[in-house]
């Protein structure tokens, strides 16, 4: 059962990485099915937290200001499953669905004080969801070489993949396009679409 927290979620984090999210890409991301999806974004669109613009949806003013603590428990939590619960860092996105519920408010700024208030979660996203976006999308930078700043869509198969030859935030990686995205670290080389790569921000 997914509760309205993972749906604000999902949706800031479809917005962040696209510019857009539907119901359709929501249902996925939650495994749910469409109709289920549907009938919970039509009662958040009555609550006034998001607007349905044709197929795209998007949070409100009140939407965001009530997501963005959200964003931030939810990457101070990964900041802390990968520090102290050695979760894998692919794996610390799934991992903290539940815990981060747990850390709100007060509880949730100690942690943050305690790990040393981390400027981003274990894949670069700012622990400050207000923090002026900066860099390059690899779907649309030129061939060269690149430092990673943040993979803003956390999702398992996308970060395995990344894991799988340590694009890591902060490490060097080299593009090469043709039809498809090649990244190259030290650790090896991985080919993706332009959509498919597009939430992994560089710098120059
Ligand atoms: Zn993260």
């Amino acid at each position: 059962m997914r509760n309205r927290e993972d749906y604000l979620l999902v949706a800031w984090e479809f917005i962040e990485s696209f510019d857009t999210a539907s119901e359709k890409e929501i249902a996925d991301r939650l495994h749910i099915t469409g109709a289920t999806a549907s009938q919970y974004i039509t009662s958040l669109v009555n609550d006034g937290l998001m607007v349905k613009n044709g197929r795209s949806i998007e949070l409100t003013r009140l939407g965001r200001r009530i997501t963005a603590p959200l964003v931030r428990m939810h990457r101070i939590s990964e900041v802390f499953a990968f520090r102290f619960l050695e979760v894998p860092w692919e794996e610390t996105h799934s991992s903290v669905m539940e815990l981060e519920h747990l850390f709100t408010g007060d509880r949730g700024e100690k942690l943050f004080k305690n790990l040393g208030n981390p400027e981003s979660c274990p894949h670069g996203n700012p622990t400050d969801p207000f923090s002026p976006r900066t860099g390059i999308s690899a779907g649309l930078a030129n061939d060269g070489i690149y430092r990673i700043l943040r993979i803003t869509y956390e999702e398992d198969s996308l970060l395995k993949r990344l894991a799988s030859v340590e694009a890591f935030p902060g490490r060097q990686v080299e593009i090469y396009r043709d039809s498809c995205v090649t990244i190259e670290t030290q650790n090896g080389q991985l080919r993706f679409s332009p959509e498919e790569i597009q939430a992994l921000i560089l710098a120059r």
